[in-house]
């Protein structure tokens, strides 16, 4: 059988490089990543196997073996294992979207070792410490298996071996030690042991380490997470669980407990990420709850879950009393899925309802990376309505600050009855708008909604706090301290506004306004048409 010589694709051969030039100073993880590999193929057999038994397993676990005299690591897993066609397009490139916009960032950005682990470089954090690496596998279901080596310098080679068992098996071959490293070696057992205990201890498959003599040994508990009791775990480890299921490199930014007991019972963990990923916005991006049965992992990325406005949500809901076949489909319908949905949402905005009055700094991070797609949630169901404005800021006249809608109704000014806002495309084009005039003058405060999906839920949202929510751009705004053109004034004015009616075509009606201080003139629309940056994105959508 032929050995055949490939290149790996640009992007993976600059990553390469970086990992080999190892700009990371913690290569520990380069274990934690290879488990945590094993383990999604286990879990992937496994559900492979519900379908299909002769794909099943017999004792799913993961074994590491060390030989300090070859200096060799082996993670071997019998798992799914990966076809021929699979080896070469997910090991061979990077197949993730956000490679190349990771690798610009690494170039101009000095917290390269936190980007990295935002893109999940997973799989090539071995040549952090590897001269050599090769991997051994079989798909469960095929004949035939694959061999893949490298020593991470821009080519690798792939071969087809006979007589492999399914699964994979992944051998480091360690550089030489270096000075800064002497005091350990990655060969050696106590090191690996620490390593499990550190950043794998959950994972719920054995994790053995085999020894030369004696039977092998156990280094993980296998407790999941979201059963134990919150103080009995400590944050460390739930932020190693939450690396694992994001494959995110920083540390949450709030971690939730909940529990349902009664007829439809279960369990969830969830973890407020401390900044969207980089597809929070695009619509395939990845999302992320994972649905357990009874501590048996059945998917990820459930949508069904969580609604979509709260996509960036990571976490584990692990339910009592459904089937281990569910699909999708029956997912979408599933009554008690609905309700688990809803009582995660509410959760969720109840909690950074707190982080707003018990920790502001977690607050303010939380709005500035997520709020705009939280407020896609006011579009959505009439029920979080109230909830989310409860949570939502937004720039103001008032300040540098953003305000809740709570506060800006504390402060409105005697005899105001409407909560003021404009929209527009940025803070300088909203706040010297001539709209803004005569709002500034007087001392009312305006609120500057200046994210595109701001033009869309004010048409959804009529009020807040029984206020009304009131676009100064739109129809007729009359300021309590306003006084009405006089009558005198409008007589006055009449041949003019007419004239300028029939001389300007494109206006609907020429009034005569009080709103107005330096400006002569300004556009406004009526109450109903849309707003000038809502054309702009409509047309941009093409409609
Ligand atoms: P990620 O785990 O974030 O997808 P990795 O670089 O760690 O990225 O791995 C890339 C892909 O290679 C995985 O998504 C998986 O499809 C495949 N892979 C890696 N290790 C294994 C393994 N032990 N068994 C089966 N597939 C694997
Ligand atoms: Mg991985």
């Amino acid at each position: 059988m032929s050995t055949e010589t490939l290149e790996f694709q640009a992007e993976a051969r600059q990553l390469l490089q970086l990992m080999v030039h190892s700009i990371y100073s913690n290569k520990d993880i380069f274990l934690r990543e290879l488990i945590s590999n094993a383990s999604d193929a286990l879990d992937k057999r496994r559900l492979a196997g519900l379908h299909d038994e002769a794909l099943r397993a017999d004792d799913p676990h993961i074994a590491i073996e060390a030989d300090k005299d070859a200096r060799t690591l082996t993670v071997r897993d019998n798992g799914i294992g990966m076809s021929r066609e699979e080896v070469v397009g997910l090991i061979g490139t990077i197949a993730r979207s956000g490679t190349a916009e990771m690798l610009r960032q690494l170039k101009e950005n000095k917290e390269s070792a936190e980007l990295i682990g935002q893109f999940g470089v997973g799989f090539y954090s071995t040549f952090m410490v590897a001269d050599n690496v090769s991997l051994v596998t079989r798909k469960a279901g095929e004949d035939t298996g694959t061999r893949w080596e490298s020593a991470g310098e821009g080519t690798y080679t792939i071969e087809e071996v006979p007589d492999v068992p399914v699964g994979t098996a992944v051998t480091v071959h360690l550089r030489p030690k270096d000075e800064e490293d002497a005091l350990y070696d990655y060969a050696d057992e106590w090191k690996i042991r620490e390593i499990v205990k550190r950043y794998s201890d959950f994972i719920s498959f054995p994790i053995r380490l085999v020894k030369s003599e004696g039977e092998p040994e156990t280094l993980n508990s296998m407790k999941a997470l979201w059963a134990r009791p919150r103080a009995e775990v400590k944050d460390e480890e739930y932020a190693e669980f939450y690396r694992h299921i994001s494959h995110d490199w920083t540390d949450p930014l709030e971690i939730i407990n909940l529990k349902a007991e009664g007829t439809f019972e279960y369990e969830a963990l969830l973890f407020i990420p401390s900044r969207a990923p980089h597809d929070l916005f695009q619509r395939d991006g990845r999302r992320g709850i994972q649905l357990y049965v009874k501590r048996v992992f059945i998917m990820d990325d459930s949508r069904e879950l969580i609604p979509d406005y709260l996509r960036f949500v990571k976490g584990v809901v692990d339910a009592a009393d459904l089937s281990l076949n569910i699909s999708r489909e029956i997912l979408q319908q599933d009554r008690h899925i609905q309700m688990i949905r809803r009582r995660l949402a509410k959760k969720v905005l109840s909690t950074i309802k707190d982080l707003m009055t018990k920790e502001p700094e977690k607050y303010r991070t939380f709005w500035r990376e997520f709020g705009r797609a939280v407020k896609e949630g006011l579009l959505g169901e009439a029920d979080d309505r109230k909830a989310i404005l409860d949570v939502a800021s937004f720039a103001t006249t008032a300040g540098d600050e953003p305000t809740t809608l709570a506060d800006y109704v504390s402060r409105m000014k005697e005899g105001q009855e409407e909560i003021y806002f404009m929209t527009g495309e940025s803070r300088a084009q909203v706040e010297n708008s001539p709209h803004m005039e005569a709002f500034k003058a007087q001392g009312y405060e305006v609120l500057l909604l200046i994210d595109p999906v701001d033009e869309i839920w004010v048409d959804a949202v009529p009020e807040y706090d029984g206020k009304k929510l009131q676009s100064i751009a739109r129809g007729t705004v009359d300021l309590p301290s306003d006084d009405k053109p006089s009558e005198e004034k409008a007589g006055e004015y009449a041949p003019l506004l007419t004239w300028l009616g029939e001389t300007l075509e494109e206006v609907k009606e020429v009034r005569l306004s009080t709103r107005l201080t330096t400006s002569p003139a300004c556009l406004v629309s009526d109450a109903d048409d849309i707003t000038p940056t809502l054309e702009k994105m409509y047309k941009a959508m093409g409609q």
